[in-house]
C-alpha cells in the first residue's frame, strides 16, 4: 500500500506565457487538466483530512502564481507544519507583493524560476510573451523580504534550458544568478526545433549535448524519475483529479480526491495496476494514461523497469 507523506497539488493550471513547445500552448493539457486555480477551501480540507502529509509541490502545467488565493494556501500549510515548494518552476512575470511577501514569511523552500536568457530578446524567444525586467525586479524583492525576515528560504533556483538561441548566453546567465543570489540550474534541451550548435561546449558542461544523447549514452530518458511521483508524491490537479505523476495529461486514475478517501485513491485499481505496469509486472493496458508517454516507452524498449531498490534510494534523498 502507497501512503505518500508528500504530495504534488496544482496551484494553477493557466499560464500568461506561450512558450511554443508547453503542452498547455499547444492545448494538449486543455481535455484532461483544464483552465482552473486550486481553491483554498479544497487545499485546507486535503490537509485537514489527510496528516500524514508533510510536504506539497505546488508547480506542474501552469503558473502558480496566478492563484490569488497563494498567501492564503502558504499560511496555511506553514501553520499546519506542512512544507511547501514551487520546485516544478515558474515565470514569475506577475505576482502580488503580497504572495512574494508569503514565499517569505511561511517558509516556502524552494522556488524555481525558469530563465532562459539573460537579455529580453534571447529570453522571449522560448518564453513568448515574457518580460525579463518584470522577473528580475520581482526576485530583487523577493531577496529583499529574505533581508527583512532573516530568512534563507526560498532557496532561489535559477533554471537555464540550454537551447541553439541561448547557448551563447550561459556564462552570463552564471554571473545573473549570482548576483540574484540564486542557485544556477542548467537543463538538457528536450526539442529537436530549438537544436544546440556548439555541442562540445554544452557537452563539456553537461556531458550531454541534449536529452537525446543522453537517451542514446545512458539507455535511459533524461526525465524517468518522473515516474518516482506514482509511488512517492502523487501528482493531484486543481480540481482534484488524481493524474498520479506530473507528466500526465492524458487520463486520470479518480475524478476527485477532494470528495473521497485520498488514500484509497492512491491506492485504487487502475493506479494499482500503472504501478505494476511500470515495473514491467504487467502488461500494457489500453486505459492506463502512461501508454502515451515517451518514458514508458523508453522503459519497454529498454527493458528498464522501475525497480522497489531505485525508489527506497530516491526516496531517503527526498
Ligand atoms: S511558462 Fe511554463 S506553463 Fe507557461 S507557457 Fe511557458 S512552459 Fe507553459
Ligand atoms: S510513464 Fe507514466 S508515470 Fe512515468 S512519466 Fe510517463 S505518464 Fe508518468
Amino acid at each position: 500500500m502507497v501512503s505518500p507523506s508528500s504530495i504534488r497539488l496544482e496551484a494553477c493550471s493557466i499560464c500568461q506565457l506561450k512558450c511554443p513547445l508547453c503542452p498547455r500552448t499547444t492545448g494538449e493539457t486543455f481535455k484532461i487538466i483544464g483552465n482552473g486555480t486550486l481553491k483554498f477551501e479544497n487545499f485546507k480540507s486535503l490537509i485537514d483530512s489527510n496528516p500524514q502529509i508533510r510536504k506539497v509541490e505546488l508547480g506542474n502545467f501552469g503558473e502558480v502564481f496566478l492563484n490569488k488565493e497563494i498567501p492564503q494556501i502558504l499560511r496555511y500549510a506553514y501553520e499546519h507544519n506542512v512544507e511547501t515548494t514551487i520546485d516544478e518552476g515558474a515565470n514569475l512575470n506577475d505576482v502580488s507583493d503580497e504572495s512574494l511577501e508569503a514565499l517569505v514569511r511561511y517558509q516556502t523552500s524552494i522556488l524555481r524560476c525558469a530563465i532562459d536568457g539573460v537579455t529580453q530578446s534571447t529570453y522571449e524567444k522560448y518564453r513568448v510573451g515574457a518580460n525579463l525586467k518584470k522577473v528580475i525586479a520581482n526576485i530583487k524583492k523577493i531577496n529583499s523580504f529574505k533581508a527583512a525576515y532573516r530568512s534563507l528560504k526560498p532557496v532561489l533556483i535559477f533554471q537555464f534550458v540550454i537551447f541553439g538561441h541561448n547557448e551563447h548566453e550561459t556564462e552570463r546567465a552564471k554571473l545573473l544568478a549570482s548576483m540574484l543570489k540564486m542557485k544556477l540550474n542548467y537543463k538538457l534541451n528536450f526539442s529537436e526545433n530549438f537544436p544546440v550548435q556548439n555541442r562540445d561546449k554544452i557537452r563539456a558542461l553537461l556531458g550531454y549535448s541534449d536529452r537525446k544523447e543522453y537517451m542514446e549514452k545512458e539507455g535511459r530518458h533524461y526525465m524517468r524519475n518522473q515516474c518516482y511521483e506514482m509511488w512517492i508524491r502523487p501528482q493531484i490537479n486543481w480540481d482534484g483529479k488524481l493524474l498520479g505523476c506530473s507528466r500526465n495529461f492524458w487520463g486520470f486514475y479518480s475524478e476527485n480526491v477532494f470528495q473521497n478517501d485520498l488514500i484509497a485513491n492512491i491506492n485504487n485499481e487502475k493506479i494499482s495496476y500503472a504501478r505494476d505496469m511500470l515495473m514491467g509486472l504487467k502488461p500494457l493496458y489500453e486505459d492506463i494514461p502512461c501508454k502515451n508517454c515517451g518514458i514508458y516507452k523508453s522503459l519497454a524498449k529498454n527493458n528498464s523497469w522501475i525497480t522497489e531498490a531505485e525508489l527506497k534510494e530516491h526516496q531517503k534523498h527526498s
